[in-house]
């Protein structure tokens, strides 16, 4: 596994775990879909028992994205959420996490309808490092919870600097590094611990795979988290494991255009009289696009913009697209569009929706690899029709 930390990403997510299956020499690996293996005498196997504890196409897959991330061990999840789970059942009981105020909806919920009652959560603006760092000093939590860039305000948090601060009272720090994919961000190279995935996104990238992962390089941490995933079996199937290393062999083509796309998209929409306002990272006018220019390898495919009119026109410029199809998830070849106020973040309190700036009127997308210049006619056909 360790040869290919060396190598730049776009030859990792081909080869990493893609080593042709010895009996056959077949170039692309099988799946292994079996539940359970033969023993030669009790207790006397091939370090495969049941499927549930591991599975060699999601060891395959477990070694691409240890390797994608510059970690030194990954586990594959059964969703995005269950490797969030995980992470919980790792605290002991009653820790206090510090959380960014604009985390997925599902993280927000997770955290404050399921874990409220074992853990204490501290929601903070990350992006403000000044005070997170104060806070983490007065709290001493046991973890911080990040994501960078957020969703869908696409906020910048300063990974290095919150790493440093964390380290120093002896915090885990975890980034859901959804957004970016491995392509364009590495938060263990920056010092961070625990990068979380949900694969379902761009990682996977057909939009045919609910999955999660796990990838850290501390070794009595990676074996906790084994157990709990053994104990409680939010496992990644073999079927799932093996669409998800396919997948992923296209990763660096497919990041690459949905960047073209996405900054291609964003000039557009940010000279549109109809647009009130334009939120992407590769954006000059983005606040942050310093801090975003040396923490990221790129930008990424997902904008967020305010259109004009309000929530009567939000909706009629949603009903009115073609190409960007009304949905929720994000991350496919497909370019896909939707509201957040009232579909992905509808299980946040309007109240909070509102303080964030997650408004009627904030429309998100998830550009795709589709013709550039087609998804712009689109975008103009909504539009129009407003
Ligand atoms: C989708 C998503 C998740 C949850 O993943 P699932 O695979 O849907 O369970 C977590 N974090 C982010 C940033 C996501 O976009």
């Amino acid at each position: 596994m360790k040869k290919y930390h060396k190598k730049n990403i776009a030859t990792k997510v081909l080869h990493a775990g893609n080593h042709p299956e010895e009996g056959s020499g077949a170039i692309t690996p099988p799946i292994y879909q079996t539940s359970t293996y033969i023993q030669k005498s009790p207790g006397k196997h091939n370090g495969y028992e049941y499927t549930r504890s591991h599975n060699p196409t999601r060891t395959r897959l477990e070694e691409n994205l240890a390797a994608i991330e510059n970690g030194k061990f990954a586990l594959a999840t059964a969703s995005g959420m269950s490797a969030i789970m995980l992470i919980m059942h790792m605290l002991p009981a009653n820790s206090k996490i510090i959380c960014g105020d604009d985390v997925y909806g599902g993280t927000y919920r997770l955290f404050t309808t399921v874990f409220h009652e074992r853990h204490q959560f501290i929601f903070l603006d990350t992006t403000d490092t000044k005070n997170v760092k104060k806070v983490i000093k007065k709290e001493k939590p046991q973890l911080i919870w990040l994501e960078t860039p957020t969703n869908p305000l696409l906020k910048i948090t300063d990974l290095k600097a919150l790493a440093e601060a964390a380290k120093k009272e002896g915090a885990v720090t975890v980034v859901d590094n959804t957004f970016m994919s491995p392509f364009f961000q590495n938060p263990l190279s920056l010092g961070i611990d625990i990068v979380v995935h949900s694969l379902t996104k761009y990682i996977n990238g057909h939009s045919d795979v609910v999955g999660g992962a796990i990838i850290l390089n501390n070794k009595k941490n990676y074996e906790k988290l084994f157990t709990l995933q053994n104990s409680i079996g939010p496992s990644q199937s073999p079927f799932d494991s093996w669409l998800v290393l396919r997948g992923l062999k296209t990763l660096a083509v497919r990041m690459r255009t949905h960047q073209e796309n996405a900054v291609k998209i964003a000039h557009f929409l940010e000279q549109h009289p109809q647009v009130e306002r334009v939120i992407y990272p590769g954006l000059k006018s983005h606040p942050q696009f310093k801090l975003a220019s040396t923490q990221m390898n790129g930008f990424g495919g997902m904008i967020t913009f305010f259109i004009k009119g309000g929530i009567r026109a939000a909706k009629k410029f949603l009903e009115n697209v073609e190409y960007f199809s009304l949905a929720e998830s994000l991350g496919g070849v497909e370019s896909l569009i939707e509201h957040p106020a009232i579909m992905t973040h509808a299980s946040i309190p309007p109240k909070i929706r509102q303080q964030l700036g997650i408004t009627d009127n904030l429309i998100r997308l998830s550009v795709g690899i589709e013709d550039v210049d087609d998804l712009i006619s689109d975008l103009k056909k909504g539009f129009k029709a407003v």
